[in-house]
């Protein structure tokens, strides 16, 4: 898969991209990742890419024509023309549903605004859809371009050395995932449950499921809502609870 980023930050994309799963498959060539400054296509040689509001207002916005430049050369250099994100916080909020959606094309240009952001005409001549990490203020779109481009980079094929983890990984199957233990088996008051040390296979797989559809429950019952559970997970929940309710417990 290719990825470009269009950034005036391009170390910002760089510290993130040579680190861990991501700069593995960088590396190996699973994913190719792109920067694009627009300071490259300013119209002075101070690279100049900001201007003050029309209308007056506080900061600066990032001016249309270098972004549109660099936005056009980012797609000539790409391998099949991308789909165009413009990471906003007035975006649709991501979820894994969309990282599963955008990790199938072939090719995507994320555009990460500074300042008060981008001249809108960028966004309507120039951009297929907006993206928002959430209902919060960040200072410039490179970190939540590379959260897009880390969580992408992980559906790749071949990129996650345990394909497996895929599986049961939070979020992936609609579920938040079942808590971890590691050695050692005794932490100050605390054991690890005592079923992952058992060997059992189809024991530990039950108890895993079962906390999965715990926490999800407890945590983020939203995500349980509308659907409807298999007669075995149904089965599963009803023993974690009563569980929990005879070991007194309830609160996550
Ligand atoms: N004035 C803009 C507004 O109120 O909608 C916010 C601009 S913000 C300070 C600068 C840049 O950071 C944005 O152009 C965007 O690329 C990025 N950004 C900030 N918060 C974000 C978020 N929650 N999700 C995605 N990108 C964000």
């Amino acid at each position: 898969m290719w990825i470009g980023v269009v950034s005036i930050f391009p170390e910002l994309l760089s510290a993130i991209a040579s680190a861990g799963v991501l700069g593995r498959a960088i590396e190996r060539g699973d994913l190719a990742l792109a920067p694009f400054n627009p300071r490259d296509h300013a119209g002075d040689r101070r690279g100049t890419v900001d201007d003050r509001p029309y209308g007056g207002g506080p900061g600066m916005v990032m001016m249309a024509p270098p972004l549109l430049k660099t936005i056009a050369a980012a797609a000539a250099a790409a391998p099949s023309p991308p789909w165009v994100v413009y990471l906003s916080p007035q975006g649709r909020r991501l979820d894994q549903a969309k990282v599963e959606g955008l990790a199938e094309r072939p090719s995507l240009l994320l555009v990460a605004g500074r300042y008060e952001g981008i001249d809108e005409r960028i966004v309507e001549l120039a951009v297929d859809e907006e993206l928002s990490l959430g209902d919060y203020i960040l200072s410039g779109g490179e970190l939540p371009a590379m959260v897009l481009v880390e969580a992408i980079c992980r559906l790749l094929p071949g990129v996650l050395n345990n394909q497996d983890s895929i599986l049961t990984e939070s979020h992936l199957e609609g579920l938040l995932e079942y808590p971890q233990y590691t050695r050692p088996e005794n932490v100050g008051p605390l054991t690890a449950p005592e079923v992952l040390l058992s060997g059992d296979h189809g024991a530990v797989a039950a108890w895993q499921r079962s906390q999965a559809l715990l926490r999800t429950w407890q945590r983020r019952p939203e995500l349980l809502a509308g659907r409807a559970l298999e007669d075995e997970d149904l089965a599963l929940l009803r023993a974690a609870l009563a569980s929990v309710e005879a070991e007194g417990g309830g609160a996550a």
